[in-house]
């Protein structure tokens, strides 16, 4: 039982993406190659299989569905379909060994407060920024890359 849910891209966007080889809603190319790097892919939240695994690489709004405002970026999903992580899964194990940036927002993605993670003792920082009053839900980004990973909610209630 995770505390609170861990939010991958939808569905819809990664099958989208795979279908159309395209970035929804900006319309870029959206291109695939075998991993040269370990992702991880947006969908599954597992790394990559470097030299090995194909994924494709498009722009997504990693506030899409929350907020007015944009902030498009690169990420990378599986080519072929996976199954997207479940929301009660707990922190991904893949991501762990990564040094991860972890940005906390208010609604009107005001941004609040910022943890690095470079230990992978991810619990205490993903607890201290959901127990502050002005945070709403989280993103975690790459601290190296600086890509969007994946989002971090509040334990939803009834
Ligand atoms: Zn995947």
């Amino acid at each position: 039982m995770t505390p609170y849910p861990i939010v991958a891209i939808p569905d819809p966007i990664a099958r989208a993406v795979r279908a159309t080889r395209r970035s929804p809603r900006y319309g870029h190319p959206a291109t695939a190659e075998i991993a040269t790097g370990y992702g991880p892919c947006r969908s599954c939240l597992r790394t990559f299989a470097v030299g090995a695994e194909r994924r494709i690489l498009f722009t997504y709004d990693a506030f899409e569905g929350l907020e007015s405002l944009p902030l498009p970026g690169p990420v990378f999903i599986h080519e072929t379909d996976c199954a997207r992580y479940r929301e009660d899964g707990g922190f991904p194990e893949d991501l762990r060994e990564h040094a991860l940036t972890f940005n906390a927002y208010s609604r009107g993605r005001r941004l609040r407060a910022q943890e690095y993670v470079g230990d992978g003792r991810v619990e205490r920082a993903i607890e201290g920024l959901l127990a502050r009053e002005d945070v709403d839900y989280l993103h975690v980004r790459d601290t190296e890359a600086g890509c969007y990973d994946f989002r971090i909610e509040r334990a939803r209630r009834g």
